[in-house]
């Protein structure tokens, strides 16, 4: 079977990844980087080297956009004339907020487009494997139209129609990826300090950040408003978090992070939470 036309614009460390898998499908792939040279792999592969971001997004209905933020899709197609959009479907897998999802799918309707947002749960290295996956959400019948060209990228995991939905999905995974990773970066800070190296620590981190029996533990207490404090007390956390930034100090590692996690917790107890269960610190940033 004949594979349908792919174009990827945006040639960073994904989008060199996605093109790639569309390839290895057997798509005709057509690739612009406002950078050029980060296409040179891609051609060399079999990819055609769009000579201005119009014949990339003329070249394919199915235009996948992989740049830093939506910013970066206006400065990339904010100068292209109404017709060079009539009846595509941009898909775009770059990560912004729910809000500047909406715009963009609204923007790419102003033009005669469609749009899919995607937010992409993997890093370069699992696209091409089905084990990775993507949220969709947008237009039912256009995802399901593009399904199985997507699906050359990660499993496809369609959410529903509000283009906002896939970007809150992912930016619920990263509020966690990322403070749970600079966690990781402050550990192995100070360990090195004290002469460990990450090596060292790999079966500690291991452990420490699988957090299953907390979330299994919290979640129907959160789901009910149960926040008191038998196990887990809020006063408790406090002194603990402050011995964690004391240890940090005393290395003369950056303390910027536990200093945040203290200060959070300090104004829980303000609040009135001390015996209370540490997930009343939920109820304390929802009202910030
Ligand atoms: P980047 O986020 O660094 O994106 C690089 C791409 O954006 C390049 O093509 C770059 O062009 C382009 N770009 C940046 N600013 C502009 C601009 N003003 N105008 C035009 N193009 C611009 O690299 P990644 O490939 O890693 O990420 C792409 C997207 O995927 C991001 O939104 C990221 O958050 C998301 N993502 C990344 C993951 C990862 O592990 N890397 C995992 C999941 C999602 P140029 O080459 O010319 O600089």
């Amino acid at each position: 079977t004949t594979r349908r036309p792919v174009t990827v614009i945006g040639l960073g460390p994904m989008g060199q990844a996605m093109a790639g898998a569309f390839l290895d499908r057997g798509h005709p792939v057509t690739v612009w980087n406002r950078t050029p040279a980060r296409a040179d792999g891609l051609v060399a592969r079999g990819a055609v080297r769009a000579e201005s971001v119009r014949d990339a997004v003329t070249a394919s209905e199915l235009v996948v956009l992989s740049v830093i933020d939506y910013d970066a899709m206006y400065a990339t197609l904010g100068g292209l004339d109404h017709d060079a959009f009539a009846g595509r479907v941009l898909v775009n897998l770059s990560s912004d907020t729910p809000d500047k999802a909406r715009a963009g799918a609204a923007w790419a309707a102003a033009r005669g487009a469609a749009h899919l947002t995607g937010g992409v749960l993997t890093p370069p290295s699992g696209i091409g494997s089905a084990d990775s996956a993507t949220y969709y959400s947008g237009p039912k019948e256009v995802f399901d139209a593009h399904r199985t060209a997507l699906e050359a990228l990660t499993t496809a995991d369609y959410r529903g129609e509000d283009p906002g939905l896939a970007a809150l999905l992912y930016q619920l995974n990263m509020v966690m990826f990322w403070t749970s990773l600079t966690s990781y970066w402050q550990a192995v800070a100070l360990a090195g300090a004290h002469g460990l190296t990450a090596g060292d620590i790999l079966p500690l981190a291991t452990r420490a950040l699988d957090l299953t029996q907390f979330l299994e533990f919290y979640t129907p207490r959160v789901d009910a408003g149960d926040h008191s404090g038998a196990v887990d007390r809020l006063s408790m956390g406090l002194a603990s978090a402050r011995h964690v930034l004391d240890t940090v100090r005393d290395a003369g590692v950056d303390g910027t992070l536990p200093a945040a996690v203290v200060d959070l917790f300090r104004r829980g107890v303000e609040a009135g939470h001390a015996a209370d269960s540490c997930s009343s610190l939920v109820e304390v940033l929802s009202k910030s």
